[in-house]
């Protein structure tokens, strides 16, 4: 292939097909040959179906239409998460995808209603979102774009099915130039003086060699974790879940444009609507209950008739020391994993895609800064998930042995201050880098039961009077503006309608 970069994708799950489409769009093939090796006797891990707002963007990068991926991959509207029983058992609240309010003055809107709900004169916190409102009555539209209405204050992302996600990608960048080899990987060769990895070997004896490998083979992380030992730092004390189960149901009448996560004994329980059938699975802790009891409750706990049998994950929180060694680099679940909570392993791909292009090197000899920078990034963004994650887990009733533990944890000092910050006068500081602005982590602060002392002192100006009409006002715009919108099952019958599979 003469002076061509050679680039090598290990695997074609959700990580390695979104990585191979990234290359066709934006690499020039002029000067890259981009290849993708994965085995189908192996499989895919198949789950992963709910996503965040950046996966428009995504989409958008690569030039997707929105409504022919919508169809191809049953995808549904998802304008945030409801949490059922976190917090106290019988409470529900939505993480969303949109701010509360606007800022008034100084102070941000949250400062604001902090300060009337310690007066007692607001409304729950909730009420002052349009993605919340409007997706508690299973409504969607897509944003106005009128910056003066709230039609417009909110992002959206997809509930999709991964497997049919990584097959239209597959296609998509197939037909622009990207290579695929089927083979199952036997042995990694690494070069013996700089102990880079030089090709994978196939079952059939075949090589394939590379000057760059992206990994993106799944737990196995065959090349980033076993060819060249980088481990993976463990977050399990932390983060305490280790297995999964996932089960299709058929699609009930309850179609909700938001992901729900029911908190239970050991763990919690997903349900994510497609077009064509609901996600479920059950998240837990093996040390806390059994797997058949797990799937009992998973089974039980289901809005439709199961469509298969449970199929049992196994996992443990945590990610690769460094997601860039030698000349490769860990996407996906190879890089490391934690809990779908907030539905952030397809983001972490898609990071880990945009920086790897940004920071593509020249040529095989790769200048040290370039991982260094990659890794320091994705720490960044691995870290702030962790924290964020394990938020949903401190604060909790210690109803259970599993709840008891996690309740009782030693935090990261970074959250532990967070806590701190916020409870002292809701303080909640924005970063460049990384997930969950200011609106993420007001929305599970209070929906999980903490509330901040006082208020900023910025919000102090305005009279009480008027902060009351002013929060009147906005909650009965945010009610009529709802009430305008269409059913989430309706706009999806019209916009896009995936055929029955
Ligand atoms: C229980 C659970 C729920 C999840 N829910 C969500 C969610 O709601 N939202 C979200 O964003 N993410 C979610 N995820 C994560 C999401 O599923 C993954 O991040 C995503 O699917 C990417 O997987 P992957 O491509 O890294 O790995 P995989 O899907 O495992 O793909 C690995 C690829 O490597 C290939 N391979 C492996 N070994 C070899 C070999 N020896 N030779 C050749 N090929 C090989 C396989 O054939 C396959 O093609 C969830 C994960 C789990 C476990």
């Amino acid at each position: 292939m003469g002076d061509k970069f050679d680039l090598v994708i290990v695997g074609g799950g959700t990580a390695g097909w979104m990585c191979a489409a990234a290359c066709a769009a934006k690499l020039d093939p002029a000067r890259f040959r981009v290849r993708l090796v994965e085995s189908e006797e192996i499989g895919t891990v198949g789950v992963g179906e709910a996503t965040l707002p950046q996966m428009k963007d995504f989409n958008d990068f690569l030039g997707l239409d929105e409504v022919e991926f919508m169809k191809a991959t049953q995808a549904s509207f998802k304008l945030g998460i409801e949490f059922v029983n976190w917090g106290r058992r019988g409470d529900r609240y939505i993480h969303p995808f949109g701010t509360f309010g606007r800022p008034i003055g100084e102070a941000d809107f949250f400062s604001y209603w902090i300060r009337a709900h310690r007066a007692g004169t607001a409304a729950p916190l909730f009420d002052y979102c349009f993605p919340i409102v409007t997706a508690l009555q299973n409504r969607f539209m897509l944003p106005n774009g009128d910056g003066n209405d709230v039609r417009s204050a909110f992002a959206y992302a997809y509930h999709l099915d991964a497997f049919l996600y990584a097959r239209y990608l597959r296609a998509w960048a197939e037909a622009r130039g990207i290579e695929r080899v089927e083979g199952r990987i036997v042995a990694v060769e690494k070069d013996g003086e700089s102990g880079d990895i030089a090709a994978v070997t196939l079952a059939s004896g075949a090589q394939v060699a590379g000057d760059l490998f992206v990994d993106c083979s799944g737990f196995r992380s065959l090349l980033l974790g076993t060819a060249l030992g980088v481990e993976l730092e463990d977050w399990s004390h932390w983060l305490p879940c280790d297995s999964a189960q996932a089960v299709p149901s058929a699609r009930s009448d309850d179609f909700t444009p938001y992901t729900r996560s029911t908190r239970r004994k050991a763990g919690w329980q997903w349900c994510i609507p497609l077009q064509h059938r609901t996600g479920n699975g059950y998240v837990y802790s093996s040390a806390d209950i059994s797997d058949d009891e797990a799937a009992a409750t998973l089974l039980a706990n289901l809005d439709g008739e199961p469509l298969a049998d449970p199929r049992v994950l196994r996992f443990k929180a945590g990610k690769r020391h460094q997601a860039w060694a030698k000349n490769c680099i860990a996407m996906g679940l190879a890089g490391g994993f934690l809990e779908p909570l907030e539905s952030t392993s397809i983001y972490l791909v898609q990071m880990a895609i945009m920086h790897l292009l940004t920071l593509m090197p020249d040529g095989a000899a790769i200048d040290p800064a370039l991982p260094a920078e990659f890794n320091r990034v994705m720490d960044v963004e691995y870290d702030r998930i962790r924290d964020f994650l394990i938020l949903h887990y401190v604060a909790n009733e210690a109803d259970a042995p599993l709840w008891q533990r996690v309740t009782a944890i030693d935090l990261p000092d970074t959250l532990a201050g967070k806590i701190d910050r916020f409870r002292h006068r809701g303080h909640v500081q924005a970063y460049r880098d990384g997930l969950f602005g200011p609106p993420s982590w007001q929305a599970v602060f209070v929906g999980q039961g903490i509330v901040p002392r006082a208020a900023d002192r910025l919000a102090d100006a305005l009279p009480a009077d008027l902060l009351d009409e002013r929060l009147a006002k906005l909650a009965a715009t945010i009610a009529d503006a709802a009430a305008t919108v269409p059913s989430h099952a309706d706009f999806i019958a019209r916009y896009c309608p995936a055929p029955a599979p």
